[in-house]
């Protein structure tokens, strides 16, 4: 129960990260590509948020309260990045039990799977310039640290790092080269709600 609560709690804080940061993840996403990532986002996470909050209410424990999030994510967000977190979120979604909150091991292999969802349905490689560059240093960080703050550390200075890279796959790649020198707007989009976690969390 208390878990549950946590987590609907988080997603009305990455709601309200996200929507501070909207118009720059949308400018960041007009430099190689189309513009919506901060929409986008957006949308997806104001209806997890709504979805995961109403939930809670009705009782649902960690594992139905993600398993909505996730859900009304990928239904409302439309584009890549919200099937990409709604995948992502319902296999963290698989590694929680409604009826006990999970121990430190559940919770990397939430991650872990958060993660091989992203990848296995989206098939970027790290180096493509997409969320997988902040992600994938993300959990390897969590895995051996247990710590949300250095993961998230991580992820930030991995996002910014994409700025180098051109990107491999995704709707920036037509025009890969304009986006150098611009990070992707996912791989921040990531940074941020893993930090917006990590604050609240610790
Ligand atoms: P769309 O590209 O459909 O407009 P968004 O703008 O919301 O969707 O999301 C774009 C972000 O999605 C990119 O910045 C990148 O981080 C991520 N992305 C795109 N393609 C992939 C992929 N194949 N694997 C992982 N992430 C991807
Ligand atoms: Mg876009
Ligand atoms: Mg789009």
């Amino acid at each position: 129960r208390e878990c549950a609560a946590t987590i609907a709690a988080v997603f009305v804080e990455m709601r309200a990260a996200v929507e501070r940061h909207a118009e720059e993840l949308g400018r960041i996403d007009a430099v190689a590509a189309d513009g919506d990532h901060g929409r986008g986002m957006l949308k997806g996470v104001t209806a997890a948020a709504r979805a995961a909050t109403a939930a809670r209410e009705f009782g649902a424990g960690a594992h139905s309260v993600l398993v909505r999030a996730a859900d009304s994510w990928e239904a409302e967000a439309g584009g890549t990045s919200g099937a990409l977190w709604g995948a992502g979120l319902r296999a963290l979604a698989s590694a929680l039990s409604d009826r006990r909150s999970p121990d430190v091991a559940e919770i990397v292999a939430g991650i872990e799977g958060f993660s091989a969802a992203i990848a296995g349905l989206g098939r970027a490689e790290v180096g493509d310039k997409t969320m997988v560059d902040a992600l994938v240093p993300f959990v390897s960080t969590f895995s051996t640290t247990h710590s949300w703050r250095s993961a998230a550390e991580v992820a930030r200075t991995s996002a910014e790092r994409t700025a180098e890279l051109i990107a491999g796959t995704g709707r920036a790649k037509h025009l890969a080269e304009r986006g150098r020198g611009t990070p992707d707007a996912g791989a921040v989009s990531f940074a941020l709600l893993a930090e917006t976690v990590a604050e609240f969390l610790e």
